[in-house]
């Protein structure tokens, strides 16, 4: 097959969705269409639940299944499908925006009876920032849930994006009949006993009698509503979609596999091909002969034996091979990749060849960073892994002398996979943690601990806000480092950082030095 084949058969999306939400849930009904999986319940829930007597243990266990579940591809009817997983915990949200960097579209799913929840809004926003097409699915219908219009008033006003259904529910909880696929005008029933597949009803009409014989009485409300509906949304443009101004809504049942098929196959038919990829110096099409990719991700291995990690990497553009020689742009070095993996539901395997839209896990120990690119020779940056602004910051001390070694190479790596940033005060060198949550904390110590054989601990910092700032007056960025030089840090990269004690001189420090463009993400 021809590498533009390869590439048009490719659809790499994320499935994103606020905890419980049903994401898991629904990865495993998509993976069981395409018969990457057998039985129900393979897929691990990655979810770390707070307060569990084992947080540890719970980070660990996560850690060796997210390896595995992080990138799931699949085969089915012609397409090659790449599923990437996020993780569920805001604290790991940081993981998640970067994850998302690396997929064409995305599928968000919502739970019927909580309607848009604060993660959601959060994955929305980064959506929209990168212009990613986005399919919604309304989830748990087999449960009492809000009404459906006003579900859709809520995805259109908090997530701030215009939707258009392309199912739509006959009633929900107990009285859930089924969903009429606006897109195929098929009407398929509810029977939470079965969960196969089955074909569903054609009707050319639905103003036919015979909607009644399968439906009753609800007959007669489907049809108002279908009116409504076909009053109120637009009708489906395929190119709004792709340019991330329309969300398709599906409504279904992942637990009974109720509506994920026609999920599929509508995501299958409208859902981008990869992307052309944008670096610093030019804009990358999939198609260009040579191979271009960039380190998304960074897992270190489950073995604490054996400190290696395996990089993620999509392929952006040109066929990867394996033990060719690549650039390591960034050190300026020629790599060769003896076994790279691609990930086909739960197995991993060596793979020869990858193509554009594919993601290749590289065993690698220590010499890739979030977002290193590899290429055929070129040198370029990929554009798009921005670090967030952390909410939270501590300084981190050795506690133990003897092994400042080690917690030095243990804290390099540990930031290098994108666990938190590190920040280095000018004013005391004191180094400085910042995240986006608790949790974060509790891993590096454990991790440290563990797999660098190094003790840290951490001191209160009150602070609100790290922002990177810039200036096109020298002279005026060097003035604010002077009089702010007790609240200036480096970040790893050695950029200039103002950490702001609270929101009122953040504020202050704006509004005094006009000049200066203070970011909250460090890609601007
Ligand atoms: P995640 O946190 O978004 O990955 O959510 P999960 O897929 O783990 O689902 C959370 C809970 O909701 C689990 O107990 C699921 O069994 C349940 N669930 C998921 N989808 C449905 C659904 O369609 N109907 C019902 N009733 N429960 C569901």
């Amino acid at each position: 097959m021809t590498i533009e084949k390869e590439i048009q058969r490719r659809r790499t999306f994320g499935i994103v969705s606020h905890p419980d939400a049903g994401k898991t849930t629904l990865t495993e009904k998509l993976l069981l269409f395409g018969g990457a999986i057998h039985v129900a319940g393979a897929v691990k829930s990655n979810k770390i639940k707070k307060g569990a007597t084992s947080d540890f243990m719970e980070i660990e266990r996560q850690r060796g299944i997210s390896v595995a579940t992080s990138v799931m591809g699949f085969e089915y009817s012609g397409y090659k499908v790449n599923i990437l997983d996020t993780p569920g915990h805001q604290d790991f949200q940081e993981d998640t925006f970067r994850t998302l960097t690396a997929v064409d579209s995305v599928i968000i799913v919502i739970d019927a009876a909580k309607g848009v929840e604060p993660q959601t809004e959060k994955l929305m926003n980064v959506c929209r920032m990168r212009k990613t097409p986005v399919i919604v699915f309304i989830n748990k219908m087999d449960r009492p849930a809000q009404d459906s219009f006003t579900l859709l008033d809520e995805i259109e006003d908090q997530l701030q994006i215009q939707v258009c259904p392309l199912s739509w529910p006959i009633n929900n909880g107990p009285d859930f009949k089924g969903v009429y696929n606006i897109f195929t005008k098929s009407l398929k029933l509810f029977d939470p006993s079965i969960q196969e597949i089955e074909e569903g009803l054609q009707f050319e009409d639905v103003s036919s009698a015979e909607l009644e014989n399968h439906i009753g009485d609800d007959a007669e409300t489907l049809r108002e509503e279908l009116e409504l509906v076909e009053g109120v949304y637009p009708e489906f443009n395929r190119q709004s979609y792709l340019e991330g101004n329309l969300a398709p809504v599906f409504f279904g049942s992942a637990l009974y596999n109720f509506g994920v098929d026609e999920l599929l196959h509508a995501f299958l038919e409208i859902a981008p091909t990869p992307q052309p990829s944008t670096a610093e110096e030019r804009v990358v099409k999939p198609d260009e002969k040579n191979f271009t990719g960039f380190i998304f991700k960074i897992h270190a291995n489950i073995d604490p034996n054996h400190r290696s990690r395996i990089a993620f990497a999509k392929v952006c553009s040109g066929l990867f091979e394996r033990n060719k020689v690549y650039t390591h742009t960034r050190l300026g070095k020629n790599i060769r990749i003896s076994s790279p993996t691609a990930f086909m539901a739960e197995q991993k395997e060596i793979v020869e060849k990858a193509y554009p839209g594919d993601i290749i896990g590289i065993p690698d120990n220590g010499s890739f960073i979030i977002g290193d690119t590899v290429t055929d020779g070129e040198k370029i940056h990929f554009k798009g892994l921005p670090s967030f602004s952390p909410e939270m910051f501590r300084y981190i001390e050795n506690a133990d002398p003897m092994k400042s070694k080690q917690l030095n190479k243990g804290i390099d790596h540990l930031m290098d996979e994108g666990v938190a940033q590190l920040f280095t005060s000018q004013f005391n060198g004191r180094k400085i943690i910042g995240t986006v949550g608790q949790l974060q904390f509790e891993v590096i110590q454990f991790r440290l601990e563990h797999e660098y054989n190094a003790k840290c601990r951490f001191e209160p910092l009150q602070m609100h806000k790290a922002c990177w700032i810039e200036s096109d007056k020298p002279e005026t960025l060097v003035e604010f480092k002077k009089r702010k030089h007790q609240k200036m840090a480096k970040d790893k990269l050695g950029r200039d950082v103002f950490m702001a004690d609270s929101p009122f001189i953040l504020q202050m420090a704006q509004d005094e030095f006009k000049d200066i463009k203070f970011h909250f993400t460090s890609e601007f």
